[in-house]
């Protein structure tokens, strides 16, 4: 059975996406933590970061950064966390590369744990 985020890469589960290059994408958390909690994906399959190429680093960046710009401005925040869990042990369900971003707000309470 083929992975749920290489299914969601390839477009044979519809997601909309909040922003993408040519080796990542992000969409929303299907089960948010905080409001606008989104996932950064490879389209290519690795199972986790020590996987990614090296040469992904600079794409892998500029979608970080440029979906937190998106989701910034449609749900504002202060802050934010970078998660990404690598291996079971860690709290790893997915085993395809994603990072978590999670927007922080005063007052506002993460709704679990991620880890
Ligand atoms: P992990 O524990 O592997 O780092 O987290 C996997 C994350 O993927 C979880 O936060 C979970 O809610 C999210 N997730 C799992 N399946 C789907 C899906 O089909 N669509 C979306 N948008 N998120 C998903
Ligand atoms: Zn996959």
């Amino acid at each position: 059975m083929e992975c749920i985020f290489c299914k969601i890469s390839k477009g044979e589960i519809k997601s909309r996406k909040i922003y993408e290059n040519k080796n990542f994408f992000s969409i929303f958390d299907i089960n948010p933590v905080s409001e606008g909690h989104s996932l950064v994906i490879s389209k290519e399959h690795f199972e986790n970061f020590l996987d990614l190429r090296n040469n992904l680093g600079d794409d892998l960046i500029e979608c970080v950064k440029e979906t937190i710009s998106i989701i910034k401005k449609e749900k504002p925040f202060e802050g934010f966390n970078l998660v990404n869990n690598n291996s079971e042990v860690a709290g790893q369900i997915v085993k395809h590369f994603h990072l978590h971003i999670i927007p922080r707000r005063k007052g506002e309470k993460l709704k679990s744990h991620l880890f």
